[in-house]
């Protein structure tokens, strides 16, 4: 489903990052960009730990048990700066920058690495990222910069061109299912979970621990999928009552599980979790009409037409079509 850059060579690159920090070789700048979700801030307390740690053992570092370490973890180590924000802060401004400025300038002499992680860096108003600028290009050896970033679009490219950067890529099928088999995941649940979320690890767990997704996701199953004929539809219509809130969610399972046959068709694979037999025979011409019929639900919920109603019409297309899979 993620035909994307193969597990190998995206954790080389994550493993020689690692390698570096525990050389002792490690960039004086260094972004990791890429989609929400895939793992950048994990990677970039990783290093900013393990540069920061103590241990007498490079291969270990961060070791999880020097005092450093130690230090970093209770969020108290003072060669650690990050910007100090609040919870509703929507950007990161100039004040939090200049006290990690002037916090540099003041510790100037003591020992031992400095990092200054800016997590959503490309948060950064121009302000900040200006007022950042003039310490990027003067730190010290021993000073590392480590910044992340969904989008590299809203950073100034005076910063971009003095930070190595590490373009991260959406996860593949395996390493996703790798990582979901920890956490204890059955095969039905990973089969899902790779669909909906993109390759973004981090959008997959917070998926799984979505009870309410789930229970969404059983109700469209419900309503959508187990319509055989058009008079089928005032039961189904009434599993949707009282869902008004949830239409956006709705439509947005409804679309992937479509958009999940169209992949299955255009690569001659079976749906692995069809969920209803009666779809399996479904042509993709069906398929790209209940897509469309979709798309014109989401205008007519966003015009403010009743969701009951809205439901009820793509709940006629989609019988309409049923029935002619069935001929
Ligand atoms: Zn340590």
């Amino acid at each position: 489903m993620n035909p994307q850059v193969s597990s190998d060579s995206q954790m080389n690159a994550e493993n020689a990052l690692k390698r570096e920090m525990r050389s002792g070789r490690f960039s004086h700048a260094l972004l990791l960009s890429g989609q929400r979700g895939i793992g950048k801030r994990t990677l970039a307390r990783f290093l900013a730990k393990g540069l920061l740690c103590q241990s007498e053992d490079e291969a270990l570092r961060p070791c999880g048990i020097c005092r450093s370490c130690k230090r970093y973890e209770n969020n108290t180590h003072s060669n650690l700066l990050k910007p100090n924000l609040k919870p509703s802060d929507k950007s990161i401004g100039i004040d939090p920058i200049r006290s990690i400025v002037e916090e540099l300038s003041r510790h100037g002499l003591e020992t031992g690495a400095r990092v200054i992680l800016i997590e959503n860096a490309d948060k950064m108003t121009p302000q900040a990222q200006n007022c950042l600028l003039k310490t990027l290009e003067e730190a010290s050896n021993n000073t590392h910069f480590i910044l992340t970033a969904d989008s590299e679009r809203s950073i100034l490219p005076t910063i971009l061109s003095r930070c190595r950067i590490e373009r991260m890529q959406p996860w593949d099928d395996e390493r996703m299912t790798n990582e979901l088999r920890k956490v204890g995941m059955d095969r039905n649940r990973i089969d899902e979970l790779l669909k909906l979320s993109d390759g973004s690890i981090g959008r997959a767990l917070s998926i799984h621990e979505d009870a309410s997704f789930w229970t969404a996701r059983e109700n469209v199953i419900k309503a959508f999928f187990t319509i055989s004929k058009p008079s089928d539809i005032p039961q189904r219509i009434s599993l949707l009552k009282d869902k008004k809130e949830d239409s956006s969610l709705y439509l947005d399972i409804l679309e992937q599980t479509v958009t999940g046959y169209l992949h299955e068709k255009a690569t001659q694979n079976t749906m692995h979790l069809s969920p209803s037999p009666l779809w399996d025979k479904a042509p993709v011409s069906g398929l790209r009409k209940i897509s469309e019929a979709i798309q014109q639900a989401r205008r007519l919920r966003a015009a403010n037409v009743g969701w009951q109603s809205v439901a009820e019409q793509l709940m006629q297309i989609i019988s309409e079509e049923i029935v002619k899979w069935q001929q």
